[in-house]
């Protein structure tokens, strides 16, 4: 069958960051993990302690792990592993861990810098919280979106405050909303970060949250299944009262709803998330990306769904 779907270079019926890389850069392109050293208000103690119940004491960047290696000897080594597999491959400076504007603009600029002088480098991600991007540190991140395209990794996890409560996210829905409309007047691209099984939401409140997040004036999202990672908050929980986790059957279904909601326009660049097979205590499935993506895209063809075509 033919795909129907513009923003898509192969059989895939949902706006693939493959195709947005492709189409405006001419070449694949490579995100290059760091981890920068800062750490997070919901763990410091200044809004919360403990972190997001799902959070490992990595902070979201299980890949770099505490690396103690200087920012450019981790990116050089990543660089070498992304031209192992894609020799022609450009690369983006991809600050993974923890909350990287959660710290002085002095560190901030010390960090992006480097990366904005290097010529192989075409663009910078940096993964952050909604409440720790002060207007200073929009308005210098909005400079240096003059020299590379600077992408701004937001996680937001679920619209609902009550479950956001529930796993200690420490800022409401609508803190989220204004910041993304502060940013939304600059230069800076916003890519927003989703999560869905966490505990006790709906199937109708994950669609809730996809369909509204889909009316913001951004440009990527990221949907993850939970990972119940061994040692966190969740997972002490989640042995102690066990709540639902989605098949992998639950979850395809449900992404390709989702993706019926999210207009056409928004990247997706992820569908599955990244779990270390060691520390991952469930769901083991979440494991074969593969299986997971192309389970996406055999039910959206069969369907002859697309991405966007409930979008009101
Ligand atoms: S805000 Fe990010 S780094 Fe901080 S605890 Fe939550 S997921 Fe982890």
């Amino acid at each position: 069958m033919n795909n129907p779907f513009p923003y898509s270079l192969d059989n895939k019926r949902y706006h693939t960051w493959n195709y947005y890389l492709k189409t405006h850069y001419g070449t694949k392109v490579c995100k290059v993990p760091l981890n920068a050293g800062f750490t997070c208000p919901n763990r410091d103690g200044s809004k919360s302690t403990g972190g997001c119940t799902f959070c490992s004491s990595l902070g979201s960047g299980e890949f770099q792990g505490a690396s103690k290696a200087s920012l450019m000897e981790q990116f050089e080594h990543g660089a070498q592993i992304m031209h192992r597999k894609w020799p022609d491959a450009q690369l983006m400076a991809y600050f993974q861990s923890y909350t990287n504007t959660y710290g002085p603009l002095e560190k901030i600029k010390e960090c992006v810098e480097p990366f904005l002088e290097r010529e192989d480098v075409i663009g910078i991600c940096i993964a952050t919280r909604s409440d720790c991007l002060p207007s200073e540190v929009i308005d210098y991140l909005n400079k240096c979106a003059d020299i590379k395209d600077i992408w701004i990794e937001l996680g937001l996890q679920t619209i609902h405050d009550y479950t956001s409560e529930r796993i200690n996210r420490a800022h409401t829905y609508e803190q989220f909303k204004e910041k993304v409309q502060e940013l939304k007047d600059t230069k800076l691209k916003i890519c927003v970060h989703l999560m869905n099984s966490l505990p006790y939401e709906t199937e109708e409140m994950m669609l809730q949250t996809a369909k509204e997040v889909g009316k913001l004036p951004i440009h990527a999202l990221k949907i993850h299944m939970l990972h119940l990672i061994k040692g966190t908050k969740m997972y002490q929980q989640h042995q102690k009262a066990p709540f639902d986790l989605l098949t992998q059957e639950q979850y395809v279904q449900l992404v390709v709803k989702q993706l019926r909601l999210i207009p056409p326009h928004i990247i997706i660049q992820r569908l599955t998330g990244d779990g270390m097979k060691d520390s991952l205590a469930a769901p083991l499935w979440t494991l074969n990306k593969t299986q997971v993506t192309n389970d996406i895209d055999k039910l959206m063809a069969k369907l002859n769904v697309m991405q966007g075509d409930l979008y009101e």
